[in-house]
């Protein structure tokens, strides 16, 4: 198979990280007989040094032409950094706002996964933590509350301040198919995420829901308020497979999943549209006090990229290869120095990739 991918290495340990990634790409295409084409583009500060910029029109075709989207991160030391004194639509993370709504990228995923040999930076008890979890967090990100009309208005003297939380059945269907279809490819599961006890945004939510559901008769699906969904992640976090949900929900939620994981380095992100394309990045920015130093921990934009096998392209024994190999070597005890733990060997991020296309078996 041919694969177009298209690369943002993008600021701080953003190019570190993206180069470990393609190693482990390569070695996957060279096991498997496939054929990776990269195209590299600039966003975010390292765009705005060359072309004034954070995004270019012609950065943005070449995005759109490639099968997929592989970025390390943006951005730089917000205090310190002169791309910070620029404008708002200057700044480097306009140009991924920009990428994100120029490739019309509505399913943001999230997946939280607790490694057991990572176990011990789980903030949770032992007794739920030495269960695991392995989780998917599915968020509309082009709707609801952060995209309806607001407004702040006096009235008699007091100030009132108005958001609006919308959607239509179109919003909530196409991200609902999105969940059962990634569903399928996991263990089956979906938990629906509303508040349908008190928003008829959530009513619609949970009627549209239902009615994909009927399409998957293979997949189990439940439906959970927001309050108790936030109590179950840190209760019995390994209850969950797909958790589908809307925006604002989504957000708080996934923010919650990673932390309760305790390790940002090991977390990945993808964010699709209604066709196979999609952007894959890791959850975490681009670590500029730690950039250039050959210690960042890549393994997030390498799960990054299995992510992308799985979802853009349907390889999913490749995409399983990746995922073992960085079993393989965390169980190894081989530790970039974010997870480093005692008796474990403190590996730098170019020893860690090369580590995982050593593990990485057919
Ligand atoms: P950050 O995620 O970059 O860093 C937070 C802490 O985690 C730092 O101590 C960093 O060293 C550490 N860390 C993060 N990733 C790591 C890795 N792979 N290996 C080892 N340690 C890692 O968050 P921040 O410091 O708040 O933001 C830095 C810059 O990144 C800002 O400009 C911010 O806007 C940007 N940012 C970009 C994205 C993105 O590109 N999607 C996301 C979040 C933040």
């Amino acid at each position: 198979m041919e694969l177009n991918i298209t690369c943002i290495p993008g600021d701080g340990i953003g190019p570190e990280i993206v180069r470990e990634a393609k190693k482990v790409l390569d070695k996957v295409a060279q096991l498997y007989g496939h054929e990776i084409k990269y195209k590299d583009i600039l966003m975010g500060g390292a765009s705005i040094d060359v072309h004034g910029v954070p995004l270019t029109e012609e950065a943005v075709a070449d995005a759109k032409a490639a099968d997929a989207v592989l970025m390390g991160s943006i951005g730089g030391d917000t205090t310190t950094s002169p791309w910070y004194q620029l404008p708002p639509n200057l700044r480097p993370e306009a140009g991924l706002l920009g990428i994100r709504k120029a490739l019309n990228l509505f399913a943001n995923l999230r997946p939280a996964v607790l490694y057991e040999e990572l176990a011990g930076a789980c903030p949770l008890k032992e007794e739920i933590s030495s269960r695991g979890f392995d989780m998917l967090i599915m968020r509309e990100l082009t709707g609801g509350l952060y995209f309806g009309e607001r407004k702040t208005v006096e009235e008699n003297g007091v100030r009132k301040a108005i958001d609006t939380l919308t959607y239509d059945e179109n919003e909530i269907r196409r991200i609902a198919v999105k969940g059962f279809d990634i569903a399928r490819k996991r263990r089956k599961k979906v938990t629906s995420v509303d508040k349908a006890n008190v928003l008829d945004s959530s009513r619609l939510w949970r009627a549209v829901v239902e009615e994909v559901a009927k399409d998957y008769p293979d997949v189990t699906l439940e439906h959970m308020l927001v309050d108790n969904c936030a109590m179950q992640l840190v209760k019995d976090p390994a209850q969950f497979d797909v958790i589908l949900t809307e925006n604002m929900f989504g957000d708080i939620l996934s923010d919650e999943a990673s932390m309760v994981t305790g390790s940002i380095g090991m977390l990945s992100s993808a964010s699709l549209n209604d066709t196979k394309f999609g952007l894959y990045e890791p959850s975490h920015g681009s670590a500029p006090d730690i950039a250039g130093k050959n210690i960042a921990n890549p393994i997030a934009t390498i799960l990054s990229a299995a992510m992308m096998l799985r979802y853009s392209f349907d390889l999913d024994k490749e995409a399983d290869a990746v995922e073992a190999a960085v079993k393989k070597v965390l169980k190894e005890g081989y530790r970039t120095v974010d997870i480093m733990s005692e008796g474990c060997e403190k590996v730098s991020c170019s020893k860690m990739g090369d580590l995982l296309v050593e593990k990485l078996h057919k």
